[in-house]
């Protein structure tokens, strides 16, 4: 080789971002470029006079075994190309780990003849994690589809099951064991369900479906988020703190999403408080350059989060929780969610002094605000009425859940007076055949009385045949007791077409 090209490959071995070192022909290093001295973090001079092995320790990651490298010597007796060994770990003098592809070559002369060997380095850390974190991603999304499938069919079922033994408990004589059992398997599926909402929560803000992102009101879900973690997970001893929800701005956010994320937050308050302390809720502005944001703080006195950790809490499947329901996903989900539409989540604790939470959401458009009203998205307004206070509930819970406007009554004078004060926005009233005051009929009658062409659903655990009459009677259509929440709103729905066919 002329004095020009060793200079060349001289240059290209400089500039080179893979480590390259090359030993003679005991195996012993004699060059290293400088992206191998970076690699290891080892300066040239101390490199120089090691073999390999020793100035390059690969373990594999499965094994925590050292790998060996061959010896010039073993290229001359087998005459084989390469050894290659992909995203093994590099264990550097000062304990930091990489991870790396590493080929080992032999160096040949002229003629053929052995002259050493050499290897070449190139980090693939930055990779790997890029890889691990696309998987968690994955992971999670699949996690969250699967959860989400199942309990959607497990809150259907448990719809099923209480509707048949609230009409168990109706139809037997209380104080009876009959009824008393009833009662308990009513009781028992509610928390099922209740526990079952909580997954679809997590499910919902994990998985990958498009978020809607649009005008909401942050007080309604407040409201909303507040109430669900009383009903399910928060203790009496748990206060919640916040300025009226009338005063809260509108946000832009998918309201399901951001209801599920501040659950998250108000659980893993709960659960760092013991169950007994303050969840203080603060709004206000941040103006950027390019964004305005409602910031909304969620305060706890709990007891803090460790230095250390701080940086780790939004990673996914991080947990310091040891019940079997923290999977370590809350918070993932919840920077997820905050992030799909524009925003961020930010937190300062110290052990000891609670922990708070920030919230940046898009603020909502103001003249959007002013015609609030006139909205398109106005929700329809659904009467419900049934004497069964728990009937009732699920009734008002599926229907708002699905974005109707409920007003629930749970007899037949208080609908009356519910639906002369608002005939004009009720679209529907879905009303319980009996009743002990005024059953269903006298309902129906009196309501078409108010407005003649109110459409009214029946509901009842008698067959339809044995209802004919009130169909006959006016009412738009028939839904036979017990029903899952899906069958309600489909019924709903199919009411609502029917009157837009008819009117067009
Ligand atoms: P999980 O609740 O399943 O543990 P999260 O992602 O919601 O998962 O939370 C991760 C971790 O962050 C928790 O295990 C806990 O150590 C910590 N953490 C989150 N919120 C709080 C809080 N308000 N106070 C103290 N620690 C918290």
């Amino acid at each position: 080789m002329n004095d020009h090209n060793s200079d060349a490959c001289e240059a290209v071995l400089r500039s080179l971002s893979d480590g390259v070192l090359s030993t003679n022909k005991k195996g012993v290093i004699s060059d290293v470029n400088p992206a191998a001295e970076t690699l290891l973090a080892t300066p040239l001079e101390d490199l120089t006079g090691l073999t390999l092995e020793e100035a390059v320790p690969l373990v594999n990651p499965k094994t925590g075994e050292p790998i060996r490298l061959p010896s010039p010597r073993s290229f001359q007796r087998r005459r084989d190309d390469a050894h290659t060994h992909q995203g093994v770990f590099l264990a550097r003098r000062d304990g930091i780990r990489l991870m790396v592809d590493a080929e080992v070559l032999p160096l040949r002369g002229y003629r053929g003849s052995l002259s050493g060997s050499v290897l070449v380095l190139r980090d693939v850390t930055a990779q790997a994690v890029l890889e691990r974190g696309r998987l968690d991603q994955q992971r999670i999304s699949a996690i969250g589809d699967l959860a989400g499938n199942i309990a959607r069919d497990f809150i259907n079922w448990f719809g099923v099951i209480s509707s048949h033994a609230a009409s168990i408990a109706d139809n037997v004589l209380p104080h009876t064991r009959a009824h008393d059992e009833a009662r308990s398997i009513l009781e028992t599926s509610k928390q099922a369900s209740g526990l079952t909402k909580r997954l679809l929560s997590v499910a919902r803000a994990g998985s990958e479906h498009e978020p809607s992102v649009e005008r909401i009101a942050l007080g309604d879900i407040v409201t909303d988020a507040v109430s669900l973690a009383q009903g399910t997970f928060a203790p009496p001893e748990i206060a919640f703190s916040h300025p009226p929800v009338k005063m809260m701005p509108y946000v832009m956010a998918d309201a399901a999403q951001l209801r599920d994320c501040l659950v998250n937050l108000f659980r893993n308050a709960a659960d760092a408080m013991d169950n007994s302390g303050t969840i203080t809720l603060e709004v206000s502005d941040k103006v950027e350059p390019r964004q305005r944001f409602t910031v909304l703080r969620v305060s706890d006195t709990g007891k803090g989060i460790e230095h250390a950790i701080l940086e780790s809490i939004f990673d996914p499947f991080f947990t310091t929780k040891e019940q079997g329901w923290a999977m370590g996903l809350g918070l993932t989900v919840v920077k997820t969610a905050v992030q799909a539409w524009g925003g961020r989540i930010t937190v300062r604790s110290r052990p000891g002094d609670g922990s708070s939470f920030r919230l940046f959401i898009p603020k909502a458009d103001v003249q959007n605000e002013r015609g609030a009203s006139e909205d398109d998205r106005t929700p329809v307004s659904v009467l419900v009425v049934d004497d069964n206070p728990s009937t009732l509930r699920s009734m008002a819970v599926a229907l708002e859940d699905a974005g109707y406007d409920v007003l629930a009554a749970n007899g037949g004078e208080k609908a009356i007076t519910l639906f002369r004060a608002n005939s004009e926005r009720i679209a529907v009233s879905v009303v319980d055949v009996v009743m002990p005051e005024q059953d269903g009929k006298k309902v129906l009658e009196q309501l078409l009385d108010i407005d003649p062409t109110a459409q009214v659903v029946m509901t009842s655990g008698f067959s339809r045949d044995y209802v004919r009459g009130y169909l006959e009677r006016g009412a738009w259509a028939f839904l036979q007791k017990p029903y899952a929440p899906d069958a309600l709103l489909h019924t709903v729905k199919r009411t609502l077409d029917q009157r837009q066919r008819s009117t067009t």
